[in-house]
């Protein structure tokens, strides 16, 4: 075992209530908080001429464009309460196609030319703003048209404000596009997507004899996983700063604590920071719900309780950016990065998944009644209709270089798409595909014996943990998201598919209802023929299992292991019609985010293998020279003989490293090839480096190695 290193445990020893940094106001009670920066309803309706307040409410029910007569009052309203809770500046946020957030602060006071300065803020500036787009990824679409795009206002998305220890800043959630209406975000094929969705539940809903909801919302509820380390080791770890993994660290001895962290008891430090963390969400309107431990040392997860996608997806950048504030507070770095320890449970981000009515049903709950059931079950085929048709979109959405190292590798889960529905759904839909579902007396339920589907588990025995993407209950959890990723893509996605296959289903049903037959009899036929057809894509077994790699082979599935595998389903036929088809992405704006990811793929790992490169040559090796000086000196022939052997390959594979990623060698002619070779001979390379090092971690003088080890980094709390 190394030893501790002593700076550490002083770091270790952090000051209650976050000391220096900022401790938390606990004078506000808990039941005002939750909110209280947030320009909501509530306080919309406080401080809003009633007829604005009422046309604002109006239009954020029929998810509609806002009229921007209204902008000014809204403005006035939005920029008093802004003040009155010690903003000085706003800025339009908002989601580039980085996968982070962006801000453009402007102040609210501009100088009236007599010395004094007055706050202003109109419609205009609340609706509009004029980022510089050439600063952000565009993929293309910034080369043949103008630099300049512009942001304007999410009204479903409430504005919020966000505290500094030394000021705070009215954030107004915006959409960002080109001058020429292109996408240049996130947020707007999300919000389109979502209105894809509705009207073809709606039109589905009509067929079953719902005429009152108006609009149905996805909703989304992400559980986040992420780790804690203590800074102290974060900033010895240049790999760590620069890439937010590491990549060197031989694995901690085994067994060591692994077992008893999972839903263990919450250190004390890491319990003051969850808590700080809430009640700075909280402020925020984020309704968190749950905490607890995950199963690598170090590793925490946090999830909210569900929200409307857009909503939630804005909500989930903020958490993520909160988790990482708050963190510096307490001395300790969150690491938000897919896979920071090799060897050590990697972190993921599981998507739950549902749609909901404006009447408040959820079209994803099997419900009390026959007829809610064949409702639930139209549209829950219609969900392993999308899955299974675009399982390589799905993949395509969650790819990164982060990913690389848990999708498809020796983690899970696999880089193969499969649904997990549950015991109880697969024997429905079992019988209604063996065409055993016959006529229905008025107490059962399409002829299966039950008057209704049983109360489907949400928790408890029937789940299954290896599955990327399980039905429970009364969702959908797409649990094959990285830790790191915005939501927006991968449920843009999502809404798409569902969309399209939903829409498909519809027509049929129309046609078999044109025919006069009543509604059961009209949907078996349609039911039995999409399940036939698509339950290759279920898999109840475990997906982790090697048997599992060939049985999906032989079914004919996907198996997209590395980003630059996954990437061309963005673009694919298929892909481009179906979003052509519900105006969710243009042609243009896709090849643009195909683009922007291979790109970043590209360059994310060249700078870490630039980072590899140069920790191994600097650090590393100088370390295991002079330690086999001292073994030389010390006459220790044989431990000599074999470090000195381990010393040169570690020398060769830094050259073969450098080598591999030296810009001459590399193919710049075309983004799919670039990302190809990076994967064939950039990664490899890295590998053998690392191999070699962590060889060497476990042979040289504990006090000649530069980087704290994972036993050390990983066991302080
Ligand atoms: P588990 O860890 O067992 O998967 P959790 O209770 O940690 O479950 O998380 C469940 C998540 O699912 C929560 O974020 C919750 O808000 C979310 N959720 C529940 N119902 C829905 C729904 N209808 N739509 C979207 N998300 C939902
Ligand atoms: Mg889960």
């Amino acid at each position: 075992m190394p030893r501790i290193r002593q700076q550490n445990v002083l770091a270790a020893q952090w000051a209650p209530n976050g000391g220096a940094l900022g401790a938390p106001d606990l004078t506000v009670p808990d039941n005002q908080i939750f909110g209280s920066n947030v320009f909501s309803p509530t306080v919309q309706r406080q401080r809003l001429p009633r007829d604005v307040f009422r046309k604002l409410q109006q239009t954020l029910g029929r998810g509609e464009a806002l009229d921007t007569s209204l902008a000014d009052a809204v403005a006035l309203a939005m920029k008093e309460w802004a003040l009155e809770n010690g903003a000085t500046h706003y800025t339009h946020w908002f989601q580039p196609l980085t996968g982070s957030t962006a801000e453009k602060h402007d102040s609210f006071y501009a100088p009236t030319g007599e010395g004094t300065a007055l706050a202003q803020f109109s419609g205009k500036e609340l609706i509009q703003g004029e980022p510089d787009a050439s600063s952000f990824p565009t993929g293309g679409i910034r080369a043949t048209f103008e630099a300049r795009g512009y942001t304007a206002w999410d009204p479903t998305s409430p504005a919020f404000i966000l505290e500094n220890p030394n000021g705070a800043v009215l954030c107004i959630p915006t959409a960002f596009a080109s001058w020429t209406g292109e996408a240049l975000d996130h947020k707007i094929p999300l919000l389109r997507s979502m209105d894809a969705l509705s009207k073809s539940a709606i039109r589905a809903l009509r067929l079953f004899g719902d005429s009152s909801s108006q609009r149905v919302f996805t909703t989304v509820g992400p559980e986040q996983e992420y780790f804690l380390i203590d800074q102290q080791y974060y900033f010895e770890r240049p790999d760590l700063i620069t890439t937010g993994r590491t990549l060197f660290g031989a694995k901690p001895p085994k067994g060591h604590e692994l077992d008893d962290h999972y839903f263990g008891s919450i250190p004390e430090r890491i319990l003051a920071y969850m808590l700080d963390t809430e009640r700075e969400l909280a402020k925020l309107g984020i309704p968190i719900k749950t905490r607890h431990n995950e199963v690598a040392p170090n590793q925490y997860e946090i999830a909210p309780i569900f929200e409307s996608t857009n909503v939630g997806s804005d909500h989930q950048q903020l958490t993520m950016q909160v988790m990482q504030n708050v963190a510096r507070r307490y001395g300790l770095i969150c690491l938000l990065h897919e896979k920071p320890f090799a060897g050590v449970n990697g972190s993921g981000k599981h998507n739950n998944w549902s749609m909901g009515t404006d009447t408040g049903k959820n079209l994803l709950d099997p419900g009390d009644t026959p007829h809610d059931n064949l409702e639930f079950l139209f549209f829950c085929a219609a969900v392993i209709q999308a899955a299974n048709k675009h399982q390589g979109l799905l993949r395509a959405s969650i790819a990164s270089a982060g990913q690389d190292h848990r999708l498809g590798a020796n983690e899970a889960p696999p880089a193969i798409i499969s649904i997990f529905l549950g015991a109880e759904l697969v024997k429905v839909f079992g019988a209604i595909e063996r065409g055993e579902a016959g006529e229905s007396t008025p107490e059962s339920f399409l002829g299966l014996g039950t008057p209704v589907l049983p109360p489907l588990p949400l928790h408890g025995g029937d789940r299954n943990r290896t599955s990327p993407f399980a039905f429970t209950g009364n969702k959908f959890e797409f649990r094959a998201l990285g830790s790191s990723m915005s939501l927006s893509l991968p449920n843009t996605v999502l809404n798409t598919i569902v969309a399209e296959a939903i829409d498909y289903l519809a027509e049929e049903l129309e046609d078999e209802l044109e025919k006069g037959k009543d509604l059961e009899a009209a949907l078996r036929p349609i039911l039995q023929r999409s399940y036939a057809a698509n339950k290759q894509i279920v898999f109840e077994g475990d997906n982790y299992s090697d048997e599992w790699h060939v049985e999906a082979e032989r079914r004919g599935l996907l198996n997209l292991r590395a980003t630059p595998d996954a990437l061309p389903y963005l673009v694919s036929d298929d892909t481009e019609t179906l979003f052509s088809n519900y105006a969710v992405f243009s042609p243009r704006e896709l090849e643009a985010r195909y683009e922007v990811f291979l790109e970043q793929y590209v360059t994310k790992l060249n700078i870490e293998a630039e980072t590899a490169a140069s920790i191994a040559r600097t650090m590393l090796l100088p370390a295991a020279a002079r330690h086999l000086g001292m073994l030389l000196e010390a006459q220790l022939g044989e431990l000599a003989a074999e470090t000195s052997e381990l010393i040169g390959e570690f020398s060769d594979a830094i050259r073969a490293l450098e080598s591999a990623n030296l810009a001459e060698n590399q193919p710049h002619d075309e983004l799919l090839a670039h990302a190809a070779y990076m994967r064939d001979e950039v990664v490899p390379a890295m590998e053998q480096t690392r191999a070699c090092a962590d060889r060497l971690e476990r042979v040289v003088a504990d006090d000649l190695w530069p980087l704290p080890k994972y036993a050390e980094i990983l066991f302080i709390k």
